[in-house]
């Protein structure tokens, strides 16, 4: 691009001009556009009219208008926030880190570029590549089919995606011409170079059905959707892969403190002190937890493979029976005697050595129960009570 030349006030538009070309950015940029532009509206007036040397100038104007237009202050004009695909996009005010767009994949300056980063998926790009963008937020799948891939890396081969890019349909081949198919070991497709960036993740359909937690190359569009769904609880590991408690001891230790604590949550919800003292929000991270005791997260899976869970809720559980058994006077109430051998301690249905009668709820030892496994004396008592107090129609009668 010539820059115009003419008069002394123009070599400040070299300069600049030479400046931009380098390729250098700094703060001071933008200022110095400002002063260019400036410069070269004086320059264009001073010109003769219709001149070749005036309409260099106009032309030069335009340039220098559009870089300003790109370079801008990203606190100036462009909104706080956009919506696009369903992405939710907030601008960055961040202008020291130095990120990469997720869609043209180069630097973004953060200093002079504005650029926004979506709150659904964390997709981060400039403001000049918003409406390039082609792929919805993986938020919305994550809410609306909250489901994961259990095949593991259910390959179709490059053909049957007509060796093109599965996510920007850019055309790809595995011996790198035009460019370099990269296949993701989540949706087991195949990717361009700008959609893959060798990202490595856990593969949930890995864990399910081999217990293998070794990380897998996967796509960004995959990276993003297994981060949002890692503290999902969506895998109902009874109905997936039963087999996998008769493989993994721990997973059966998490079960039964899961259980116990289901039966303690009654305890908690209609005692002050424990609402007062919080302790449900021991679990507020896996809510599910206090819901149910077999949906399971993949998180949950890979801090059972390290013991993490193993260890935090074995804490929970120890801190809740303490509650329940020794601290609250309230809750202590609402133990059982044993009514079949009406003999020793007062029981929980956590206790380890009971057994709770499926109707009322009525605790026994276990080895009591077995013993006299025909039937409940609570029910017996609770049924003769109904039977003399609200007789159903027949029993007149009799
Ligand atoms: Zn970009
Ligand atoms: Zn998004
Ligand atoms: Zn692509
Ligand atoms: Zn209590
Ligand atoms: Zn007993
Ligand atoms: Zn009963």
């Amino acid at each position: 691009m010539p820059c115009v030349a003419s008069t002394h006030r123009a070599g400040a538009v070299i300069s600049v001009c030479l400046f931009r070309l380098k390729g250098l950015f700094l703060a001071s940029d933008i200022q110095q556009l400002r002063q260019a532009i400036e410069e070269c509206k004086q320059v264009i007036l001073e010109l003769p009219e219709q001149s070749d040397k005036q309409k260099d100038a106009v032309v030069r104007l335009i340039h220098l208008r559009l870089k300003l237009q790109e370079l801008k202050d990203p606190h100036e004009d462009e909104p706080n926030m956009r919506i696009i695909l369903e992405h939710r996009f907030y601008k960055e005010k961040s202008k020291s880190v130095k990120q990469v767009c997720d869609k043209c994949s180069t630097f973004i300056w953060g200093l002079i570029q504005t650029w926004y980063t979506c709150t659904g998926c964390y997709y981060r790009c400039h403001s000049k590549c918003l409406n390039l963008i082609t792929k919805p937020c993986v938020r919305s799948k994550v809410s609306h089919q909250s489901e994961y891939e259990l095949t593991i890396c259910p390959e179709a081969g490059l053909d049957s995606q007509d060796y093109r890019c599965a996510e920007c349909r850019a055309p790809i081949s595995l011996r790198a011409v035009p460019s370099e198919a990269r296949q993701c070991d989540y949706t087991g497709q195949y990717y361009c170079s700008n959609c893959h960036w060798n990202d490595l993740a856990v593969i949930p359909a890995r864990v399910i059905h081999n217990w293998d937690f070794e990380p897998r190359k996967v796509s960004r569009c995959s990276m993003r959707y297994l981060a949002l769904m890692l503290g999902r609880p969506v895998l109902k590991l009874r109905e997936i892969n039963p087999l996998l408690f008769n493989y993994v001891e721990e997973l059966v230790e998490i079960r039964k403190l899961r259980q116990d604590i289901l039966l303690m949550k009654p305890y908690f919800i209609t005692c002050k002190e424990a609402m007062e003292a919080r302790l449900l929000l021991q679990l507020q991270d896996r809510q599910h937890f206090v819901e149910n005791d077999d949906m399971y997260s993949l998180q949950d899976l890979l801090d059972v493979s390290s013991g993490r869970l193993g260890a935090s809720l074995t804490d929970i559980h120890t801190m809740f029976a303490k509650h329940i058994k020794l601290d609250c006077e309230r809750c202590q109430a609402k133990g059982f005697v044993c009514e079949l051998c009406k003999e020793g301690d007062i029981l929980f249905p956590f206790d380890s050595h009971t057994s709770v009668c499926q109707d009322c709820a009525a605790v026994f030892h276990r080895d009591c129960y077995y013993d006299n496994s025909t039937s409940c004396p609570r029910c017996m008592r609770l049924n003769l009570r109904k039977q003399t107090q609200e007789p159903a129609e027949g029993t007149w009668q009799q």
